[in-house]
């Protein structure tokens, strides 16, 4: 049913860089196979989940929706690919992104822009656009994405789904392309917040091949949604509900906060202080990572090599050149800037440390509330073109960078739509390793 959706709708949401149904077909008749010999079966036994064009799966495309890996096939599975396996779940084609994750539309790609399902004009959101409308289409049961600065959750609240981002250190990144390595997490994309909990379980937990992966108990995400009943403390910080704020993303949040008074919740205000300087933060650390993580395209070992080189410095002037796409060399050149002698301790150094400012304003406001609710995106989804500035584009995210410099996990749920009929999402963070409590608190919503 799946691949008949996608054969039929594609053409028009244009999520998928590639799919294989033949191989599908295949993992969905090893499972059929497993289920009538009566063998034990895996929670996501059968299960079509549509996988980002970032995380490895062996034998297929890997290509970052951009020209330099467009002819890459991955040697081997990235951990949430093999762990995805090992549940039974059938991995299912290649979702599109902005080129290396870097955008919030997908219009970044070197290969197509993805559209949003509720509106084929409007962007699906980004960068993991793919994974978010795939799903909004009925082309996946569920899908991964990555979420670098709120790449999972944007989307997500721009096409009605549900969208984690965990703990950074609770999904190893093992065989995720790496953007931006202290700020990347995986996380899925689903339905419904029980989904969620039953896609995390299967991702989750401690991996010796990501150094950043961190050794925590990981609880039954599922259980915890009916044992953890609340009622709970709920922050709201002025900060994510002043200027920029389109009116009728605040009245469907408004409406949310008023659901969870309902349920006996105490809401209470809290401070951020150090918000307004995230985007700032992002884009000096996110651009320096990402400048180091990139310097692998060299033309040599993998990805595009220019035909036309006269020698090996051309060879990797050309090969980079022609390889990456506008928007990925601009956040190349920015980050080596920012790296390089003399402006390191006036921009990297100085965003670090207001990076770990962020991250107390968090745990300081922790001290006093169980979670924070914001709203996912600052307006619904836009219209293709309509960010051709830079600069408007990274505004995009002003709500969900903080979660990434914090270190934090932050949820999606859909809570409304506008009067144009476009979604409207809400963001809930919760503390560090409490996805049980996060997913409780969201699924009380649901
Ligand atoms: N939109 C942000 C950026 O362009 C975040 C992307 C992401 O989370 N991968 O960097």
């Amino acid at each position: 049913a799946v691949i008949a959706r996608t054969q039929a709708v594609d053409e028009r949401v244009k999520a998928f860089n590639s799919f294989d149904a033949a191989d599908a077909l295949a993992q969905a008749a090893a499972s059929d196979a497993r289920r009538t010999a009566g063998q034990a079966l895996g929670p996501l036994d059968g299960i079509p989940i549509g996988i980002k064009d970032v995380i490895a799966v062996t034998g297929q495309p890997l290509t970052a929706s951009s020209k330099m890996l467009a002819n890459f096939v991955s040697p081997y599975d990235a951990t949430v690919t093999q762990k995805l396996k090992k549940a039974g779940a059938v991995i299912w084609g290649r979702l599109n992104l902005d080129e290396f994750a870097m955008g919030s539309s997908t219009e970044n790609s070197a290969f197509h822009t993805t559209r949003n399902p509720y509106n084929l004009d409007c962007v699906p959101g980004g960068s993991s656009g793919g994974s978010a409308a795939a799903l909004a289409a009925g082309e996946a049961i569920a899908t991964l994405g990555s979420d670098t600065g709120g790449s999972i959750r944007q989307p997500a609240a721009l096409c009605n789904v549900v969208g984690l981002k965990p703990t950074y250190g609770l999904v190893s990144r093992f065989g995720l392309i790496a953007f931006a390595s202290s700020l990347d997490q995986i996380g899925p994309f689903n339905r419904t917040v029980e989904d969620a909990a039953i896609t995390l379980q299967a991702i989750a937990g401690y991996d010796e091949n990501d150094s950043t992966s961190v050794k925590v108990e990981i609880p039954d995400y599922r259980a915890a949604l009916k044992e953890k009943k609340g009622p709970w403390r709920i922050g709201i910080p002025k900060e994510y509900f002043g200027e920029g704020l389109d009116p009728e993303v605040a009245a469907a949040v408004e409406k949310a906060i008023e659901f969870y008074k309902s349920l006996g919740c105490e809401i209470k205000p809290v401070s951020l202080p150090h918000t307004e300087y995230g985007v700032g933060v992002y884009y000096i650390i996110a651009t320096a990572e990402c400048s180091s993580n990139l310097s692998r395209y060299d033309g040599i070992r993998y990805g595009h090599r220019s035909a036309d080189a006269k020698d090996i410095v051309d060879l990797y002037y050309k090969s980079r050149a022609e390889g990456f796409g506008p928007e990925v060399k601009r956040r190349i050149i920015l980050g080596t800037y920012v790296l390089s002698s003399g402006y390191y301790d006036a921009y990297y150094l100085r965003a670090q440390k207001v990076r770990t400012l962020i991250r107390q304003d968090f745990l300081n406001a922790y001290n006093e509330v169980d979670a924070i609710i914001t709203p996912t995106t600052p307006t619904p989804a836009f219209k293709r073109g309509a960010k051709a500035d830079p600069l408007a584009m990274y505004l995009c995210d002003v709500y969900t960078i903080g979660v990434n410099l914090a270190g934090l996990p932050g949820i999606s749920v859909p809570c409304g739509f506008s009067s144009s009929g476009l979604p409207i999402g809400m963001q809930l963070i919760g503390q560090p390793f409490k996805e049980a409590d996060l997913l409780a608190i969201a699924h009380a919503y649901d």
